[in-house]
């Protein structure tokens, strides 16, 4: 079958012979630095094709334990699906995904407000900003308030954009990434959320960001940190071994994967979250069922919504054009 996807020059054109819950899972090369050493398996793949509902690709949604199969990149530290579904496999799996988390998108639109507060503070001037990945763009709102203009969503799921505010709502694209949509050299700030995991080739995200950036200008990338304590205490059993997600960072890998994009003055730092509690209790590895009547419990009582700044295990990175 041909496939003129991106990335796909630096996959192997076969169709894995390992277990996949999705049909012509391809072989991938390592999506950061090309090594073809998959020797060191991380995990083997963990999917149950019937339980695969429309939820599974949505964000911030109840996790469900599934995984690919994962390898660990000697040469940069990245842990990869190997094999990895089709592109156009995960192109309608996101564009149909349900949406359930406007508040929740809420509180993670405010953290990274904050931090992009920051990085703003950096930039030579304000004008022209992308969020990859933006959900019902709430960020976008952030990114208005904090003064940029020509500001832009993209997001591939169609439920979440029907959810965007009126004002907020002709600033998104619906689709996947796709650098030709944008006049290069346009954007000061790109900001990627949450998305970087879940994209077929980070490195080619990261390489056309740089394209579209003015000279001065930032891409800032915030992910789960596979390093982080909560993911080494809960191993496959933490949130972040997720069927959605074709790469998990350290700071290590988060770092080379802009280096080897073309940007300076890299920056990686864990982010400090701040989530309503039954939003953490939504993320705890407990069976469902006990779950749904804990968060039922918990939101009924005032305390369920109560603030609790923690690191969660993201990491932040920046880096410069
Ligand atoms: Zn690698």
């Amino acid at each position: 079958m041909p496939d003129d996807t991106v990335g796909a020059d630096r996959a192997k054109d076969a169709v894995s012979e390992h277990s996949s819950g999705f049909p012509d899972a391809l072989n991938r090369l390592c999506p950061i630095c090309g090594s073809s050493d998959a020797t060191d398996v991380f995990c083997d793949a963990n999917i149950d094709a019937a339980s695969l509902n429309s939820y599974a690709f949505a964000s911030r949604k109840l996790p469900e334990y599934m995984h690919h199969r994962l390898i660990l990149c000697p040469d940069c530290d990245l842990v990869y699906a190997n094999p990895a579904p089709r592109i156009e496999a995960l192109a309608s799996a996101y564009e149909e995904a349900a949406y359930d988390s406007g508040e929740e998108a809420e509180f993670a639109a405010r953290t990274y407000g904050a931090y992009t507060r920051k990085v703003a503070a950096t930039l030579p001037d304000n004008c022209g900003a992308i969020d990859i990945g933006c959900g019902d763009g709430v960020f976008l709102e952030k990114l208005l308030d904090l003064g940029f203009d020509g500001v832009s969503g993209i997001e591939p799921s169609i439920a979440p954009i029907l959810a965007a505010k009126p004002r907020i709502k002709p600033l998104i694209r619906q689709g996947l990434f796709s650098a030709a949509e944008f006049e290069p050299s346009s954007a000061i700030l790109i900001t990627c959320f949450q998305t970087i995991e879940h994209v077929y080739d980070p490195l080619q995200l990261c390489v056309d960001a740089h394209g579209l950036l003015k000279e001065g200008g930032a891409l800032f990338l915030i992910g789960h940190n596979r390093d982080a304590l909560s993911a080494k205490l809960l191993k496959t059993r933490s949130p972040i071994f997720d069927i959605e997600h074709l790469q998990l960072f350290s700071a290590a890998s988060f770092r080379r994967l802009l280096t080897e994009a073309g940007y300076k003055s890299v920056r990686v730092f864990p982010i400090f979250n701040r989530y309503p509690l039954h939003y953490l209790v939504k993320l705890f590895p407990i069976p469902a069922a006990n779950k749904i009547a804990l968060l039922n419990g918990i939101k009924r009582l005032r305390a369920g919504y109560l603030p609790v700044t923690l690191a969660l295990g993201n990491l932040g990175a920046v880096g410069y054009k």
